[in-house]
């Protein structure tokens, strides 16, 4: 019978270990052995593994983080490195792999697959959503969740103050949890990655939107969402720029990895189950190097290549959205 392994790489996020529970438990029901690598590709290299089985999945789904550990590993990414691993999945006599992870991670099994013959399926996981092929990874719904949490926060003391605050959200170089969780907490601006064109340009727009307020309501708050690595420099050199524009204070705050951690919401629940149990089903299929993920709700196999080869843009619904109800200049 068929002996499977699972590994979480990169970035961590929240529904990680719904999507091992769920492996867990459709490896159990296919009578498929499953170990558990831990520490990303290190522990592939470091032969640091457990076997899992039910026992593990009890009270997991609801957990953030990632029972199996993530981490980076710069030796994997040497000719060195992969043959290490491969000669350790040989040894185990793994015949599939799954990697729960970033681009960057699928990068990394592509990467490997030159070295190891065996199955390498891929499921999408970080909160930056940044991974073309799927409209969603796991961990993005929570993390626009904890976001939207926070900046509705800000606003109370930002309305009592009447100040303006600058909120820095992550997503790597991809503007979705930067833009979505700006929508959902009605800030009144956001600056992302893909949009941006010059800071003059940027801090013109959002002056004029401040003046048009204060004319017509006297002091107002204001927040601007700002997408994490947009601005040159960083949000303090915003903060001040903007602060000497505008004659008055302007706070910023960076969100930071509060974002990566708490228990995942229902969707990202149903998404990491879903893909999970997707991905062993593909076990015995001539399926290989492919990333499952979802489409308009429905399951999709994607060539792992295609994950960082292609560009994953913004929504059009999102960005027509955000171009009525924030009045912004885009
Ligand atoms: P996130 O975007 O959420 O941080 P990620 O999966 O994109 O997740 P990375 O740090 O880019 O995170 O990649 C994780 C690991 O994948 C790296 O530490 C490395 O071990 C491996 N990896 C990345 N790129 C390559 C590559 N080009 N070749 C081999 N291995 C790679």
């Amino acid at each position: 019978s068929k002996r499977v392994a699972v590994l979480t790489s990169g970035g961590d996020a929240p529904g990680m270990n719904a999507c091992i529970r769920a492996i867990v438990i459709a490896c159990e029901h296919l009578g498929y052995a499953l170990i558990g690598y831990q520490h990303g590709y290190n522990g592939l290299i470091n032969q640091e593994y457990e076997s899992l089985s039910l026992n593990a999945t009890h009270n997991l789904i609801q957990q953030g983080g990632t029972i199996l550990h993530s981490a980076r590993c710069e030796a994997f990414k040497s000719v060195q490195g992969a043959k290490d691993a491969a000669r350790n999945l040989n040894t185990l006599g793994i015949d599939t792999l799954i990697v729960i992870g970033g681009d960057g991670s699928f990068r990394g099994a592509e990467h490997l697959s030159q070295y190891w013959p065996g199955q390498i399926l891929g499921i999408p996981g970080t909160i930056d959503n940044d991974v073309a092929g799927c409209d969603a990874t796991v961990g993005y719904y929570t993390a626009i969740d904890t976001a939207v949490s926070s900046i509705d926060k800000v606003r109370d003391t930002a309305d009592a103050f009447e100040r303006i605050f600058l909120v820095e959200v992550m997503g790597r170089h991809a503007g979705f949890l930067a833009l979505n969780a700006a929508l959902a907490s009605a800030a009144d601006y956001v600056i992302v990655p893909e949009l941006f064109e010059s800071e003059d340009a940027e801090l013109k727009s959002i002056a004029a939107q401040i003046e048009a307020r204060r004319q017509l309501k006297g002091p107002v708050s204001f927040i601007v969402v700002v997408a994490e690595n947009v601005w040159p420099g960083g949000l303090s050199t915003l903060a001040e720029r903007l602060s000497s524009q505008m004659q008055s204070e302007v706070r910023p705050v960076t969100l930071g990895h509060v974002q990566r951690g708490g228990s995942p919401v229902s969707q990202d629940r149903l998404l990491a189950t879903k893909l999970g149990t997707h991905a062993v089903a593909l076990v015995e299929t001539d399926k290989n190097k492919v990333m499952v993920g979802e489409v308009n709700h429905k399951p999709v196999e994607v060539p792992l290549k295609a994950t960082w080869e292609n560009n994953k843009p913004l929504d059009d619904c999102s960005l027509s959205t955000m171009r009525i109800t924030m009045n912004n200049r885009y």
